[in-house]
């Protein structure tokens, strides 16, 4: 099979070009594993902090890619949940232990032996990938290929930021920040909230302007000051600065839920500028967002359908990996990246 492959670790910056394109023998489904003939996989910046070593991946080579669409082609021994043929999905999760205290309580995306797809395990950049077939989701019949696979990490982990986020309809929600995940949270506040407006901060007036076609009632730069203070903030972004302006715009008891599985060291000194009553007195909240559940990934996958939330994608083919990836790194996003994988 046909397979883009990380074999180091390494900046953008210095090696434009990080993943190989290479010939594997396509794997073997293991007892209770499946086989998926991969037809897309979208891409995550969450690729480019395992490419740069920021959360790098436990095995190298490793073939990178969290957000897989495709088809069981094969079961394992004792895998039996899935016909030849059936649609599914793989997202972050790829398996986790089961039975230690946060597995019991329904937090398995804190589970101390959390595996993640594409860093801990074979990714979707390939023609074929195997995963537990207990780790596998069913892709509702409303979404094309393309339109699925951004919904499994983008969507996924936007879902559970807005959980987390204690929004309320009524509730003011800010986004810093506005790529794949951003712009489908927007989609699903404009509907789960309809009482609530939605502010978007982002560097580029391309980006404000799509966030203003897909409904955010206010837009600003990065470190604009909102017109009115914000009871919930979601950050997306790779950087430390629009934590600062967020918590500069956050209301007295607000939350800030940074929905990054890493932070960038660049800009890092801009923490220095945190003045204490400006920026966190008045009870506001920092929480993260670590990973995935698959009841995350599964109630969100049936409330896309529902609603419905029709991602924006933009395709490029399983060779031009390394170039998705670049435009992502410099921010030329409009939507989600899919890898589309020709068989
Ligand atoms: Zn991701
Ligand atoms: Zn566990």
């Amino acid at each position: 099979m046909k397979a883009m492959v990380l074999k180091k670790i390494g900046s953008l910056a210095e090696n434009s070009h990080p993943l190989e394109l290479v010939n594997l023998p396509t794997p073997v489904p293991g007892a209770g594993e499946i086989l998926i003939n991969v037809s897309t996989c979208g891409v995550c910046h969450t690729e480019i902090d395992e490419i740069e070593g920021r959360t790098p991946p436990s095995q190298l080579p490793i073939i990178l890619g969290h957000q897989i669409v495709g088809r069981v082609a094969r079961n394992g021994a004792r895998a039996d949940r899935f016909q030849i043929g059936d649609r599914v999905g793989v997202a972050w999760i790829n398996s986790a232990c089961g039975h230690c205290h946060h597995c019991q309580s329904g937090a398995e995306n804190l589970c101390d032996q959390f595996r993640a797809t594409g860093r801990d395990a074979r990714g979707g950049y390939a023609e074929f990938t195997t995963v537990s077939e207990d780790f596998a989701h069913k892709i509702p019949a409303r979404f094309t290929d393309s339109q699925a696979a951004p919904l499994l990490c983008a969507g996924a982990i936007g879902y559970r930021s807005l959980r987390l986020s204690g929004m309320a309809d009524g509730a003011v929600l800010g986004l810093t920040g506005f790529g794949a995940s951003a712009h489908l949270v927007l989609k699903l506040a404009r509907h789960n909230y309809p009482k609530s407006k939605v502010f978007v901060f982002a560097r580029s007036q391309k980006e404000r302007d799509f966030a203003r076609e897909l409904g955010a009632h206010w837009t600003g730069a990065a470190e604009a000051t909102a017109p009115r203070k914000i009871d919930c903030i979601i950050d997306t972004t790779p950087a430390w600065k629009p934590i600062v302006e967020a918590l500069k715009n956050l209301d007295r008891g607000g939350r800030l839920v940074i929905n990054a599985i890493r932070k960038e060291e660049v800009d890092k000194n801009e923490l220095l500028n945190i003045d204490y009553p400006v920026h966190l007195w008045m009870e506001k909240e920092i929480k993260s967002v670590a990973n995935v559940a698959r009841r995350d990934v599964r109630e969100f996958l049936k409330l896309a359908a529902e609603i419905p939330i029709i991602p924006e994608i933009q395709e490029f083919a399983l060779e031009d990996a390394n170039r998705a990836l670049l435009e992502l790194k410099n921010r030329k996003i409009r939507g989600a990246k899919v890898l589309k994988i020709e068989d």
